[in-house]
């Protein structure tokens, strides 16, 4: 996790992309995404193999001809033999065209398919990490990086392996072919060779940790406006706006600069290429037309030399960005395999099927001599010491001040987080006995703050059971006191909601999170009841719909208006991560100098 480390500048250090056998052999375990699609990803290489071959037989057989009309303007041959070679050229370029449109095509199926396959893994493996894992990371920053990751991860399959590839046979197949008809010409063109090669490769470990740092500006910007649009809100109550855009300016500026720095770098390595490139051009000709007057070779044979050559000084122009490329996809690769290598929840979540289905759990719930830090700081612990039994079916109150450690409580219920020492029982079990799913698939939760996602009403009502049908659906608005106000919509239950809906009032979202709730009937339910106000009418009904709710149910209710917690079975009051009051609200009233005592004559006073 600690790969990760964060530093202060809003940037982030990221581990960088050595490549050495190690790293390569670890992204090439990201190959197995191909593995579904084997044949297709053999056959396009094969094609793509072929369609280079045939792209060396072109200065061969335009050698060729320009050999036949030499001679036929010497008289000594005739035109026939240039119309056979240009046909056979021809057929060859028509073969070449149909290969190529073959392996671009299959390249493309099989690279976005098994993308499919690696992005739906990723988001899975995301979504079931623990929370510790989000609470050490901007969540931003890690999903626009993980998009850039897996584009450009794609890119490589798309593009730069068969390109890769399709260079390499060429830079190869060129040399050789050259060779074939003089290695004079052969060693000319070698000379320059381990030059281009030593200054590709200086350049490309340049140019990459210039890229990867302009990345991570890019990477910082996207966070800056993602964070800014999540608390839009906050923003404009406090006119920050222009806060905000200074901060994106700022940003913008330090990834112009690095930008800009990798771009000059990368003109004055097309540059050298270019000019590297003719040069060697230059270089065979010249030689070329020396041994031309000498008699040593024919002009079709320079004109090879001359084609090959521009294939040859091609490919090694290409090799710098493709090498360059590669690494890039390479410290992509490492990112994803990291995160899905990171463990938690998901084997929790998902891990073995225990033998039978979990029969419906009672509802009894205990801490015992619980201890909890938050792994992101330690040293401050939160809770001490909790020891705190409910049956099934009864209310427990948790009230105290703020800060006390309510929140923190519920979360180790839920299991968000694990005790750091002592254990929580379910049933009289320890809670890591069961299978993460069917203990949540037993609990809800009714936030204070209630989230709609965007969608229709009945849908975000089947959230607590996707399958549930559309009468069980209206049932359970009903008892939630939510169904005469969704009547009164005119497209009723399939009214949208979220960002490209209708607005509900806190109150109705309360309703329909309550709905949501009763549908899932939980053995365990946690109530985190709203700190404002509503009207004493919508109070009312979400009061009727929460009783019904909490019957036969063991519930835990965090407070913040003690006029609710009157009549629960037992209040827990917490104060600086302890419990130091438990009783009935009777009972609190009579200790003196008592937290509960003094929290309630001031909330009364109110
Ligand atoms: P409130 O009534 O204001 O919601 P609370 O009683 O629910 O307060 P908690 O949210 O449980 O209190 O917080 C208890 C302590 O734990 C606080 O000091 C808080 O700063 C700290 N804390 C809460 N969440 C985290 C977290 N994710 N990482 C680190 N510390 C946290």
């Amino acid at each position: 996790m600690a790969r990760y480390s964060r530093n202060d500048q809003a940037g982030v250090e990221l581990p960088k992309a050595k490549l050495d056998r190690e790293t390569l052999r670890q992204a090439l375990e990201l190959f197995r995404y191909l593995r579904p699609y084997r044949g297709r990803f053999g056959t396009a290489l094969a094609a793509l193999f072929g369609s280079s071959l045939l792209s060396l037989a072109f200065p061969y057989l335009a050698g060729s001809i320009v050999d036949a009309a030499v001679l036929h303007t010497k008289g000594t041959g005739n035109m026939a033999g240039v119309d056979r070679t240009a046909l056979v050229l021809m057929g060859i370029l028509a073969l070449q065209a149909s290969l190529s449109y073959f392996h671009f095509l299959s390249f493309a199926t099989v690279g976005q398919r098994s993308l499919i396959d690696l992005r739906r893994d990723t988001y899975a493996r995301l979504i079931s990490l623990p929370m510790t894992f989000f609470a050490q990371r901007r969540v931003g920053e890690l999903a626009s990086r993980l998009s850039a990751d897996l584009i450009q991860i794609e890119d490589t399959l798309i593009t730069i392996l068969p390109q890769f590839l399709r260079q390499s046979t060429l830079l190869v197949g060129g040399i050789a072919m050259i060779a074939a008809t003089s290695l004079k010409l052969t060693g000319i063109m070698l000379v320059s060779l381990p030059v281009l090669t030593v200054v590709a490769v200086v350049f490309g470990r340049k140019t990459r940790k210039i890229s990867r740092e302009a990345q991570d500006r890019l990477a910082d910007t996207a966070t800056i406006v993602e964070e800014t649009l999540q608390g839009i809100v906050n923003v404009k109550a406090f006119a920050n706006e222009g806060y905000e855009l200074n901060r994106y300016h700022a940003g913008l500026g330090r990834f112009l600069t690095a930008t800009l720095r990798g771009a000059r770098l990368r003109a004055a390595f097309i540059a050298f290429i270019i000019f590297a490139l003719f040069g060697s051009i230059v270089l065979v000709l010249w030689s070329g037309a020396r041994l031309l007057q000498q008699g040593e070779i024919t002009f079709g044979d320079l004109t090879r030399f001359i084609l090959y050559t521009t294939f040859v000084a091609g490919a090694m122009g290409q090799f710098a960005e493709l090498y360059s490329q590669l690494q890039k996809a390479i410290g992509a690769t490492q990112r994803v395999r990291e995160l899905l290598r990171e463990s938690g929840e998901v084997e929790a979540l998902l891990g073995p099927p225990p033998p039978a289905a979990l029969p419906r759990l009672r509802g009894d719930v205990g801490f015992e001599q619980v201890y909890f830090t938050y792994p992101s700081r330690p040293g401050v612990e939160v809770l001490h010491a909790i020891n705190l039994t409910a049956t099934s079916g009864q209310r427990i109150a948790l009230v105290g001040p703020s800060g006390a450690g309510k929140s923190t409580l519920i979360s180790l219920l839920l299991r968000l987080y694990d005790p750091s020492a002592g254990r929580l029982l379910i049933d009289g079990q320890d809670a890591r006995d069961y299978r993460l799913a069917d203990l949540r698939g037993q609990m809800s939760m009714v936030p204070q703050e209630v989230l709609l996602f965007g969608g229709s009403i009945a849908e975000n009502i089947a959230y607590g059971k996707p399958d549930a049908n559309a009468d069980e659906i209206q049932e359970a608005a009903r008892q939630a006191n939510a169904h005469e106000f969704i009547q009164t919509f005119p497209e009723g239950y399939a009214t949208l909601v979220g960002d490209r809906g209708i607005k509900l009032s806190g109150g109705q979202r309360q309703r329909i999170a309550i709905a949501r709730a009763i549908l899932k009937n939980p053995a365990i339910l946690i109530l985190d009841e709203a700190t404002s106000s509503l009207d004493s009418e919508s109070e009312r009904l979400i009061q009727e719909a929460l009783e019904t709710l909490m019957r036969g149910r063991t519930s835990f209710i965090i407070a913040h208006r003690l006029a609710t917690v009157r009549h629960v079975d037992r209040i827990i009051v917490i104060a600086g991560g302890r419990v130091v009051e438990s009783g009935t609200h009777d009972e609190l009233q009579t200790i003196d100098n008592g937290v509960y005592r003094r929290l309630a004559s001031l909330q009364f006073r109110e």
